[in-house]
């Protein structure tokens, strides 16, 4: 089944029902309207002559006709290609090469902005991109040619052609250790893993998703728009960029009964001054993921924001997204400390990274993935396939991880995030969960810096709390002596106001390691 197949089974089963909600503009459709508005828009991309596997890419904050152009490009057969609206022009330059775009659809609200200047400035040097279009709700600007040449029979016949394992979307990668790479996704990738997100936290046609996580990221157009079309479940759009009160009101408006977030998002949401203001007695579920979750925000989604079945979820552009899930009778500890149970048609092991074994359970290492959700490969990158990919077809995360007797994995960090002191394996996150509990302290990061003697040093980034007198080096040293090894105890603290951060609200340590030379002399 192709995703287009599938969105009009949902529409032959909810076709009445509600589907889409942007709330700022007040605009809704049920599934037969969506249906017919992604109808029109398929057939435009047939009639500007784009063929099965050609590249468009979509550069716009989250809006309805974001929703629309995914699912008219899965209908047309064309890979959506994903931009990340942060990205500046070299960057943009770079996905429109390196992905061989032939269109790019962007928002009216990018039309005589910085957006459109940017589009224009890299135009001569990507002979590929023929056209720019704009899809906005005003004017609602035709694709080139319009549907009316383009019959439903033709594009029926269109979708007849299409398979599964076509490639049909291209997400690149956060860019959190890196250059971002372009995983290149197949109807069967994402949509099967959108449809068992969707399970696991038992979305029927009732449910009503509020999803303030951005469309371009899998989060937002997999977990969000996938999980919600193939069970008939409505999508609400809060805002077009996150905005905790826009959130909070869309929930209390809508009625929502799930709501998703990073939980910088939720912190964001639990700190407002009016929260208890908004009527969140609808929610019943929702998912957190992309970072690791503290128990005091955890406790307070699940009591505060009624949120009880809220799942923790682990997983990677790579891997459609979503390889383990909490499942809703989990409990707290487990939906703190652990990313839950794979999910149901993958397997999941966890290796040494430097023999490739299993190791025995409790151990730390690379958490591998295998099953339908690992991506075909990275656009144009061979080399960069195989070192992910082996031979058994197992994905290498890059992720370290430990997974307990009844299968509940819990992430330790990212391989390249580990420090390597004196010989010792040093995670970063042990240090930042101890200095954490120091009651001046609101927010901290570790990373290694290079070092003569011990080849690395660990440095602490460190947020203070308001109020608080900015801590020295020697009382961070005398708060962890005693109670961490003495080759964790960080040799350097940089006291700041924040940290660099990706869009996604990750925090950026390769642009820490890379600022730390200069703060230490
Ligand atoms: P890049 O690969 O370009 O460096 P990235 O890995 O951050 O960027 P994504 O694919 O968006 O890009 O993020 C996947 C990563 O996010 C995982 O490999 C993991 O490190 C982290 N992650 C995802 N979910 C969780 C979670 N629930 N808990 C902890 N970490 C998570
Ligand atoms: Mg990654």
């Amino acid at each position: 089944e192709t995703i287009g197949d599938n969105l009009e089974r949902t529409v032959a089963r909810f076709g009445d029902r509600l589907a889409l909600v942007d709330v700022q503009s007040g605009r809704r459709w049920t599934y037969a309207e969506l249906d017919a508005a992604v109808d029109e828009v398929a057939k435009g991309l047939v009639a500007a002559g784009l063929e099965r596997g050609d590249r468009v890419g979509i550069w716009s904050p989250s809006c309805p006709e974001w929703t629309i152009v995914q699912y008219a490009t899965a209908k047309a057969g064309v890979v959506l290609v994903n931009i990340n609206p942060a990205y500046r022009a070299h960057e943009l330059e770079y996905v429109v090469k390196q992905s061989g775009m032939r269109m790019v659809v962007s928002a009216v609200s990018y039309k005589t902005s910085m957006y459109q200047q940017m589009l224009e400035s890299i135009r001569h040097d990507c002979p590929d991109l023929e056209q720019v279009a704009y899809l906005g709700e005003e004017s609602w600007e035709r694709l080139p040619a319009s549907g009316a040449a383009v019959s439903d029979e033709d594009l029926d016949a269109r979708m007849a052609q299409l398979s599964a394992d076509d490639p049909i979307n291209i997400q690149y990668t956060s860019g959190t250790t890196g250059f971002p790479k372009g995983a290149t996704l197949s109807h069967h990738n994402i949509l099967n893993n959108g449809y068992f997100v969707g399970e696991m936290i038992r979305y029927t046609e009732q449910d009503v998703v509020c999803i303030p996580v951005p469309f371009y990221h899998c989060f937002g157009m997999v977990m969000g728009n996938l999980a919600c079309t193939s069970h008939g479940a409505a999508m609400v759009i809060p805002a077009p960029t996150f905005d905790p009160v826009a959130t909070l009101e869309a929930v209390s408006q809508e009625g929502c009964t799930s709501l998703y977030g990073v939980p910088t998002m939720f912190i964001a949401e639990l700190g407002l001054a009016d929260f208890d203001r908004y009527d969140l007695s609808t929610l019943r579920t929702g998912i957190m993921a992309g970072s690791p979750c503290p128990v005091e925000v955890m406790k307070k989604v699940i009591d505060r924001m009624n949120m009880a079945e809220v799942a923790i979820n682990y997983g990677m552009t790579e891997t459609s997204p979503v390889s383990t899930s909490t499942r809703t009778e989990d409990d707290l500890r487990r939906r703190t400390e652990t990313v839950g149970r794979v999910m149901p048609h993958l397997e999941v092991k966890i290796v040494d990274p430097a023999t490739g074994l299993t190791v025995p359970r409790g151990q730390t290492g690379e958490l591998c993935t295998r099953g339908y959700s690992v991506m075909l490969g990275y656009w144009g990158q061979p080399d960069k396939t195989a070192e992910a990919i082996d031979a058994g077809r197992w994905m290498h995360t890059g992720d370290l991880a430990t997974m307990d007797e009844d299968g509940y994995c819990a992430i330790v960090g990212r391989i390249k995030d580990m420090v390597i002191r004196g010989g010792e394996n040093v995670y970063p996150r042990e240090i930042e969960e101890f200095l954490y509990t120091h009651p001046d302290i609101a927010d901290v990061q570790v990373i290694g810096v290079p070092d003569k003697k011990f080849g690395e040093e660990l440095m602490a980034w460190i947020i203070m709390r308001e109020g608080a007198t900015a801590l020295t080096v020697d009382g961070v040293r005398e708060f962890c002596t005693g109670q961490l090894a003495h080759y964790k105890i960080p040799r350097y603290v940089h006291i700041t106001d924040s940290f660099p951060m990706t869009v996604t609200g990750k925090i950026r340590k390769v642009e820490m390691r890379d600022r730390a030379g200069e703060l230490i002399d």
